[in-house]
């Protein structure tokens, strides 16, 4: 709530000028996203600090409890629903309320604000065991890695910011018109991390607004560009409300009794899409959809794009309005349609078939970020 509350003190008519994205970097979020993505990795650093900070974010993991509560007060359990999505939603947290903090002696605040996190879990452990794994691999990081990984994000954040101005305000201009938004934030604030752990993005509440991070990982050039603009957009997003295509085409889901893998991925496929469009058209001609390059689409969304790409193409192109692209993207994925067309290729791939019509009720797949401000970034 406090977060939308302070996005709507930034919000403004569209008129007022294209949202402006700003990128910076920070040493201590690009030491806890390392530290935390080489404990995922299982990787076992040969400085000894670094090792005893991967170690001890391991052994924190072995303390989580088994069930949590999710912020929606949806109660996951390791027994019904896996262990690994109990860890991987404790972790997201932590990140979240880590980078949130943007100091290691702001993490000191958070046990009094929250004493659980999810529930079930100590926050002083926590965030005890945090702030130690960052002290004690605060020098070795320093001078060991982040010199370099420092000038590789930054490589990535001049790239985007030499996108010549006018190019990338029509890139802007064309998501939120195409979306429909009208209610949009002055400017974005992003802190570009070179490494993180679990989906490379998420959105979270500071106490000064809302801050995505971003972990550049592999992403370069026209690829980090559209990277920024998908998540740039998940703000739109977020600001617009209800009033855009995302919430239209979130709304429509709901109201059609869609599963919740759809009232999630069908607007969130939109907003990739847009994003890989936005850079063709006024960045890179040749640029190639990262969901592709990076097999995000084939983790799920790729019927969803195939139904989506020629009704967006149709709106980009004012051949329709938004209300018939709506219409015709949750028609195309009516369940009759989906078990028609699954049906249609059971003759020659059965298992395929069967793997298209299980994945409709499995969320949460295609993403390459969940949010900590919103259930569905
Ligand atoms: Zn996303």
């Amino acid at each position: 709530m406090t977060f939308l509350a302070v996005i709507a003190l930034h919000a403004s008519a569209a008129q007022a000028g294209l949202p402006a994205i700003h990128l910076s970097q920070s040493e201590f979020a690009a030491q806890y996203g390392t530290i935390r993505a080489m404990e995922e990795a299982k990787e076992t650093p040969e400085a000894p600090g670094l090792r005893k900070a991967v170690e001890d974010l391991a052994a924190l993991q072995h303390r989580f409890p088994s069930r949590i509560k999710t912020r929606a007060g949806q109660l996951v359990e390791a027994e019904k629903d896996g262990r690994a999505r109990v860890d991987g939603l404790y972790w997201r947290t932590l990140d979240a309320l880590t980078f949130s903090a943007e100091s290691a002696e702001g993490l000191n605040r958070i046990p009094d604000i929250m004493p659980k996190v999810g529930g079930e879990l100590d926050a002083s452990d926590a965030f005890g065991t945090i702030r130690k794994a960052l002290d004690e691999s605060k020098d070795e990081f320093a001078s060991k890695l982040w010199p370099s990984e420092r000038s590789a994000a930054q490589s990535c954040i001049d790239s985007f910011d030499e996108i010549p101005p006018a190019k990338r305000d029509a890139a802007i201009r064309f998501i939120l018109q195409t979306a429909g938004i009208k209610k949009q934030p002055n400017s974005i604030e992003m802190l570009i991390v070179p490494r993180m752990a679990g989906p490379e993005g998420m959105t979270v509440r500071t106490m000064t607004g809302p801050l995505v991070i971003i972990g550049a990982g592999k992403y370069r050039g026209s690829d980090f560009d559209e990277v920024v603009l998908h998540e740039a957009t998940h703000v739109f997003d977020t600001v617009a409300g209800t009033e855009s295509l995302f919430g239209e085409l979130r709304a429509a889901a709901q109201a059609a009794n869609r599963s919740a893998f759809d009232v999630e991925e069908v607007p969130h496929t939109a907003m990739f899409l847009l994003a890989a469009e936005a850079i063709r058209l006024f960045v890179d001609p040749k640029h190639k959809d990262v969901g592709e390059t990076f097999g995000i689409y084939a983790r799920g969304l790729d019927r969803l794009c195939r139904v989506e790409r020629p009704i967006l193409k149709d709106l980009e192109s004012h051949r329709i309005g938004a209300d018939e692209a709506v219409k015709r993207i949750i028609d195309r994925r009516s369940p009759q349609f989906i078990e028609s067309e699954a049906y249609a290729s059971a003759s020659s791939a059965p298992r395929r078939a069967f793997f298209i019509y299980g994945l409709s009720s499995r969320a949460g797949t295609g993403g390459w970020h969940r949010g900590a401000t919103r259930s569905a970034t």
